[in-house]
């Protein structure tokens, strides 16, 4: 593992890497990184780049798995109140992980209850902080219970269409001017910034093949593009399962079924396979980053 330590006194100490162990947290003030200047970004990816050189042998060889980096930055102060941190954290760790993408699998369930907030204005959404998730479990369990997977988050009178468990969410469909898109919420404050969501952007916006637009999406919008045909796919998108085809919405008492295109025309199988020719070397891209 990688750890960098910080504190108010001393700033940030040299990065160490060494033997994976156990780390004593305080479980209060996880992820509070406000108020603390952050490590420098190329220096960390140079520190990021020499952890992987020194565990390249449990790098999977396989399309179907990868090396999963997990950056984490916490506070290490050690007392019980809650306050600017004085003394913080900085590791990273590493581990196998097979690939969520299956082309057989199946597509996603989702529940939609109004009534659960993953995320608001002048919050914390658009940061991947602690404690934007442990708060999100009671939704999920409610899904599971309702026999979804994952919980598609509404935010708003009108029910805007958020993110979808922990990943963005994209809907391609025609949409009310007739036009052919691929539509994301934007980035507004109450959505993560997801790195596969900018990435989906730039690849489908370079084809040139269909409008890409990062937009507001409500469920009665979604229903009523349901109801005429106009929807082709909805899918999620995030970094461990990198897309993710939506099958069926639970909505107040209905069960709505989202259509799949078949596999030749699907959107989902055709990122999925960019996504990864890149990731594997086999086609050139300007994202890759060689250790
Ligand atoms: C991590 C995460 C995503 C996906 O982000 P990536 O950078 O693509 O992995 C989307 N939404 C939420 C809420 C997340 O926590």
């Amino acid at each position: 593992m990688l750890t960098i330590e910080w504190s108010a006194t001393e700033g940030w100490q040299a990065p160490l890497i060494k033997p994976f162990g156990n780390m004593s947290l305080h479980p209060a003030c996880s992820s509070l990184h406000y108020g603390v200047q952050t490590f420098d970004h190329s220096e960390l990816l140079e520190c990021i780049r020499r952890l992987v050189e020194i565990d390249q042998d449990w790098v999977p060889h396989s399309d179907s798995a990868g090396l999963y980096i997990r950056p984490t930055f916490i506070s290490t102060e050690p007392s019980l109140g809650v306050k600017k941190p004085g003394h913080a954290l900085l590791y990273v760790i590493l581990c196998q992980a097979g690939s969520y993408f299956n082309n057989e699998a199946e597509a996603l369930s989702l529940w939609a209850d109004p009534k659960y907030t993953r995320a608001w204005e002048g919050g914390t959404g658009d940061c991947k902080m602690g404690g934007n998730y442990g708060c999100s479990l009671l939704a999920q369990y409610e899904a599971v219970d309702y026999g979804c997977q994952q919980v598609l988050w509404l935010y708003g009178e009108d029910h805007q269409i958020t993110e979808a468990g922990t990943m963005n969410i994209f809907l391609h469909w025609i949409n009310e001017i007739g036009e052919e898109e691929l539509a994301t919420p934007p980035l507004d404050g109450i959505i993560l910034p997801g790195v596969t969501r900018q990435s989906i952007l730039e690849l489908t916006r370079k084809w040139d093949e269909f409008q890409v637009t990062e937009r507001y999406l409500t469920m009665s919008q979604l229903c009523s593009a349901l109801k005429q045909q106009r929807v082709r796919e909805m899918f999620g998108s995030g970094t461990a399962c990198m897309i993710c085809p939506i099958g069926h919405i639970v909505y107040q008492g209905e069960n709505l079924h989202i259509p799949c295109q078949d596999k030749n025309t699907q959107l989902t199988s055709r990122i999925a396979k960019e996504l990864t020719d890149i990731q594997y070397g086999r086609i050139h891209s300007d994202w890759t980053f060689l250790v």
